[in-house]
């Protein structure tokens, strides 16, 4: 893609003339382990039902903005009132949205790194200072600093598990930020659906009404192309989401195929233990290549996050040698040398395993 040149660049408004186009890092591979999709892809006994509901979709007209049914179906999934849901085009709308609403000048965002990207991208689009209160050694947050400079804070985001470390965020550090923070307390569980059950804070939604739970269809539901996402949140929060967004944002289409994913949620089932399942095997066997130097941190996502020496020439290798794309975060401070791996179908986290492997023995 054409960069934006300079003349264009000193139109642009000061904090987006910051910026430059995402750049998802995508390659076109036989084995795509990147951006922690579902590799099983909707179960087959949905897709008919999914394919139907999109065809008989009303394309000539406008969505009902706030989603009328899949609203209704999301909220009796989850035991809340449709009041307490919010749909968005994907998780990273309802993201954007919480920084339009919430975020600006004076309105700080604190932050947990490192962790997605997302959050300091769209806190900088909205002119939203960031306090970043790293985490310690192995990953694990530092609870009593998030608290302290949660005081200050009009948002706090915390990512649970985390992208890309893949641990989970302590429910009593969530309850101790509600208590702290004068604004709200988003908990981003994108990937919630290949924890240990019972992992969610969502059962503190009654309890803090400035706590927001982020979910998306991306993942465990296998729509990433869909772009889906929903917020759980007190009644208020959702209708000041709903004032900052675009009225319609999620397609007809994307409401189709997301009703379809929720009212056969039960058919997604297998493969998320599946995923679940090999996510240990992966780990145990990464884990076996400590004498390689390759370190491993556990996971309860969908993703294993790896240190291996040299880390960015085994990516490269990876991609260029064995046409398998695995995420370098090895330029992000906290992840030098380390790739996030997705885990995929048992013979993809073989071959990903076998080529890394390979590259590291020198071979
Ligand atoms: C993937 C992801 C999301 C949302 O993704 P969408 O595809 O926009 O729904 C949100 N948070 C984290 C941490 C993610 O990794």
């Amino acid at each position: 893609m054409a960069g934006i040149a300079p003349e264009v660049r000193a139109l642009m408004r000061p904090s987006a003339a910051a910026l430059d186009p995402y750049d998802p890092a995508f390659s076109p591979v036989d084995v795509i382990l990147s951006a922690n999709e579902n590799n099983y892809g909707i179960p087959p006994e949905v897709a008919p039902a999914l394919a139907a509901a999109v065809t008989e979709a009303a394309w000539n007209r406008y969505p009902v903005p706030l989603g009328g049914e899949l609203r209704s179906q999301i909220a009796a999934w989850h035991n809340v009132a449709p009041e307490r849901v919010i749909i968005g085009n994907g998780g990273d709308e309802l993201l954007f949205n919480f920084f339009l609403a919430f975020g600006g000048a004076g309105h700080a965002l604190v932050s947990c790194p490192p962790t997605f990207s997302v959050y300091g991208l769209y806190a900088s689009m909205v002119e939203t200072p960031v306090i970043e209160v790293a985490r310690e050694k192995d990953f694990a947050p530092n609870v009593d600093a998030l608290v302290e400079a949660a005081r200050t804070a009009m948002l706090v985001v915390v990512t649970s598990p985390n992208n890309p470390t893949g641990d989970l965020f302590p429910r009593d550090g969530v309850r101790r930020l509600c208590e702290a923070c004068p604004g709200i307390v988003l908990v981003d569980e994108a990937y919630m659906e290949f924890a240990d059950p019972g992992s969610s804070v969502e059962g503190l939604l009654p309890t803090y009404d400035n706590l927001a739970v982020l979910h998306t269809f991306s993942k465990a539901f296998a729509l990433a192309g869909a772009r889906v996402g929903y917020v759980l949140a007190s009644a208020p929060v959702v209708a000041a989401l709903a004032a900052v967004r675009q009225p319609y944002s999620v397609s007809v289409l994307d409401q189709a195929a997301a009703l379809a994913a929720v009212t056969h949620r039960d058919a997604f089932l297998p493969a998320i233990e599946a995923i679940r399942m090999d996510r240990t095997r992966l780990s145990a066997t990464l884990a076996g290549l400590a004498s390689l130097g390759v370190r491993v941190w556990p996971s309860q996502a969908n993703f294993i996050c790896v240190r291996v020496p040299h880390a960015r020439d085994a990516w490269r290798r990876l991609r260029d040698e064995r046409s398998i794309l695995v995420r370098d975060f090895s330029s992000t401070p906290g992840l030098e040398d380390c790739l996030r791996i997705t885990v995929g179908k048992p013979e993809e986290n073989d071959l990903v395993v076998g080529a890394l492997t390979s590259i590291l023995k020198g071979e």
